[in-house]
């Protein structure tokens, strides 16, 4: 570290430093079938220093989530097996480990009806497709920390 810093900026540090800007460290299920969208989030998050376990359906999302805690789940909508609506209302009801951790659909094409939809699952909101880092950790921090 270079520079010069005054016991007043040690001080400030932690009321100026909140969570808020910084996943790293965060555990985050995605759930996604299309492997090319899984292996984005994967890398995007994957620098932001966030362990990221991903699984292709909702079935496997159901299981991985009763199994293990994650702080966040990033789920699909239509996936093979069991999509995101169903996922999302077994996670819910399950008393399980993330029953109440945010969930945050990936949606293309959102209508408002859909939202509703999201919103009557048990989602906390939902991030748009095509999305590049900065939209994919603006929404995780706005989930995990402005609620
Ligand atoms: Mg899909």
């Amino acid at each position: 570290m270079t520079g010069h810093a005054n016991s007043s900026d040690f001080q400030d540090a932690p009321q100026r430093r909140s969570r808020h800007g910084s996943l790293a460290g965060l555990r985050v299920l995605v759930a996604e079938d299309t492997e090319m969208v899984r292996d984005l989030i994967t890398i995007l998050l994957m620098r932001e220093k966030v362990t990221v376990v991903s699984v292709v359906d909702g079935a496997q999302a159901v299981e991985a989530a009763a199994a293990e805690a994650y702080d966040i789940i990033l789920m699909d909508m239509n996936m093979p097996v069991m999509g995101g609506f169903e996922a999302t209302r077994r996670i819910r009801q399950s008393g399980g480990p993330c029953a109440g951790v945010p969930i945050l659909a990936l949606t293309a094409n959102v209508s408002k009806a859909e939202i509703a939809q999201c919103e009557r699952a048990g989602m906390d909101g939902h991030i748009p497709k095509p999305f590049n880092t900065n939209a994919l950790t603006t929404a995780i921090n706005a989930a995990l920390y402005d609620a």
